[in-house]
Formats: structure tokens, sequence, C-alpha cells
């Protein structure tokens, strides 16, 4: 995925240093890191600032970029070529088959509707925590948490005018504020993780201070519900029942918005607008993984209690949530459990 990122990170121990060093941060960023490198850290992410990938031109549309500097699997899968892997797009994996408690295979739905079978000694899937439930719902597992605790992280997002300027780092977010993060608070209050956006940016009509405005998002940790679930529906196909966030995420939210002030080194000057996202696109819970069979899906290394020689891999695994972004430790996870193998 070549990351970039910072190697002196305190919030973050690491075992090793990222492949390439962080992007260039913002100007607002600059300020809050120099003035508490305690709770501001420049981001590690995905977006190349050396490696294969063109480095990010900072437009903040990734979706939408021809740089195409942001990893994905579809610019990334030559990564994964060997003489023995094959992908086999437009199939559907409808279930897992397995033979005295040990996966056997797969059952396969072709685009044209056609199902076969396909054998295998080890079994991984990978279709999110979405997919995954349902794939293994479909295949008879029986785990009373297998569907539940379907979760992502509460955010607001906010524009707030500031007394500094702000801009010009080398990617669309470039600093992280930890400042709202673990704590006491945490017994009643959701952990918080601050993103200082600097792309794409939202300027300010005032002349000669039109970077003095900071774009803001607010990310709370949410405790996972039972109820907030994936089921199947008549056809087999997932069915999502979402009950909505809990009030301790909220409550995350409040003390974060309630206490701004004091994590930023420069006069807030006024919230211009805010709003809760719709979703943090984050698909967590599903297959939590655990010790104990009779209240998770899978083990540490993500292998299914019921099931030998099947894996489930993905943000599904997570049995909490944290106000931390999926996909790095997700992917860590899915590393960790080759490894057992
Ligand atoms: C707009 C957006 C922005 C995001 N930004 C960030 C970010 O900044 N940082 C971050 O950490 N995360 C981010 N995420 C989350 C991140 O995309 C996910 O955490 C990550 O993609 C999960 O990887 P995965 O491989 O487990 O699942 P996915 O990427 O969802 O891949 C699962 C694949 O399985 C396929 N599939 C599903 N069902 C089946 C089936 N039955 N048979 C065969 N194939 C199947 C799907 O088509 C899909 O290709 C973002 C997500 C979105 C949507």
């Amino acid at each position: 995925m070549e990351i970039a990122g910072p190697d002196d990170d305190p919030v973050h121990p690491r075992s090793g240093p990222f492949p390439f060093p962080p992007h260039l941060v913002s100007r607002s960023d600059a300020a809050c890191i120099a003035a508490r490198p305690d709770i501001w850290l420049p981001v590690a992410c995905a977006r190349a600032n050396g490696g294969r990938r063109a480095g990010c031109c900072t437009n903040g549309v990734c979706d939408l970029c021809p740089v195409d500097s942001k990893f994905t699997v579809l610019n990334g899968i030559d990564a994964f070529v060997r003489d023995n892997v094959r992908l086999v797009s437009g199939t559907e994996v409808r279930a897992v088959s397995a033979e005295a408690g040990t996966a056997t295979g797969v059952m396969l739905r072709e685009a044209d509707g056609t199902e076969r079978s396909v054998r295998a000694g080890l079994v991984a899937v990978a279709a999110n925590a979405i997919g995954n439930a349902a794939i293994l719902l479909r295949s008879g597992l029986t785990s009373p948490a297998l569907g539940r605790y379907l979760h992502e992280q509460v955010s607001l997002e906010m524009i707030v005018d500031v007394g500094a300027p702000n801009y010009f780092g080398g990617t669309s977010i470039t600093g992280h504020c930890y400042g709202f993060y673990d704590g006491p608070h945490r017994a009643t209050a959701g952990a918080v993780l601050l993103e200082n956006y600097n792309a794409p940016n939202e300027l300010r009509t005032d002349r000669g201070r039109w970077t003095e405005r900071l774009k803001l998002k607010l990310i709370a940790e949410d405790l996972p519900q039972a109820d907030n679930r994936v089921t199947l529906g008549e056809d087999g196909d997932a069915v999502i029942t979402w009950i909505g966030h809990s009030d301790y995420a909220y409550a995350g939210i409040e003390r974060a918005e309630a206490g701004l002030a004091d994590v930023f080194p420069f006069p807030l000057e006024g919230v211009v607008s805010k709003h809760f996202s719709e979703t943090e696109a984050h698909i967590q819970g599903t297959h939590r993984m655990g010790a104990d069979a009779g209240t998770s899906v899978t083990d540490g290394y993500l292998r299914c209690h019921e099931v030998d020689g099947l894996f489930a891999l993905g943000a599904g695994a997570y049995p909490t949530s944290s106000a931390a972004n999926p996909t790095l430790t997700l992917s860590a996870l899915s590393l960790r459990a080759a490894r057992s193998v």
C-alpha cells in the first residue's frame, strides 16, 4: 500500500518505520504540531509520497483524480500477482461449504446466474462486514454474534474561522489531533479523533484572510449494539437493520466540540457551519473476534470458531469501534492471519 507516515509518533508506537515519509503538513497543522506535538501528528495515509504511484496533487477528490495517487486494489493488484493466483471477476461467493466442521470450498454464482462449486483446502472471506456476514449466515454458521454489532463512528463536520493561515500541505488531510482520544472520559463519552482537512479547501471571503478557515471532522467511537445487524432476506441477500448510534458516541462529540479551543494554538473566531456526516463508510462488527465462541465469531487470528480452515478477514472482526480509520488495522490483521497458517 506504500503508506506515507511519521516514524516518531508518540501515540502509535511502531515496530518499524513506514515505507515513505509523511506528507508536508498544512500551515494550520504545522502551527498545531509545533505547539502541541504530544497531541497533534502528521497523518499516516495511503496517498503516495514516494513509491510506485504518482505523488498526491492535493485536489481533495481522490475518486475523480487521474493522478491515482491513493492506493486502491485496482492500482495495487499487480503487487499480488503470482503464478498460482487467479482473479475471477463477475463472480459472487454465495456460501462456504464444509464437511465434518472443516471448510472444503465455496459455492459461486456467476453473473449469468449459473452456480458452481470450487474445492479449497483453506477459505478466507474478505467481502467486508456486510458481505462476510451474509456469506457466513448463508453457510449455516450459528454463532449468536454473527451478523450483530454492525457499527461505525459518528462524525461531525465543521467549518470554523480562525486567526491563522491554513492549507498548502501535501495531501487532503495532513494533521490528526488526539487531544480528545483516550482518558477517563471514556467511562461516559466516546474517544474522538479530530481530522483537520487540507483539501478541498474552504476559502473565507474576508480580504487578506482567505485561508484563515478550518475544515474539521470530529470522529467519535461508538458502542457496538447487538440490534444493529445483518440478517438474510427471503432471497438470501443481506438485509441491514440499523437502530442508530449510541448516546455514548454523541457524548464524545459534544465533549470534543466544547473543548475545541483548548487544542488549537490560535483563536477560533466562529463556527461557520456544522453537520453530522451521513456515514463514515467504515463498515465494522458482524463477525467480531474474541476468545469465547459463545460471544464471538472468530479468534484473534480471524479463524472462525465454528469451522476449521475458514478465515473471516476485515473490519467485521472489530469487537469495538475506536475513533480511528479502520483500513490499516484491518490490513495488518489480515497479514497476521496469513502468518498463522
Ligand atoms: C468513500 C470512502 C472513503 C473511505 N475512506 C477511508 C479512509 O480515509 N481511511 C480508512 O481507513 N478507510 C476508509 N474507508 C473504508 C475502507 O474503504 C474500508 O475499510 C476498506 O475498503 C475495507 O477493505 P475490505 O477489503 O475489507 O473490504 P472492501 O474494500 O469493501 O472489499 C470487499 C470486496 O468484496 C466484494 N464482495 C462483496 N460481497 C462479495 C461476494 N459475495 N462475493 C465476491 N465478492 C464480494 C466487494 O465487491 C468488494 O470488492 C473509506 C470508505 C469509503 C466508501
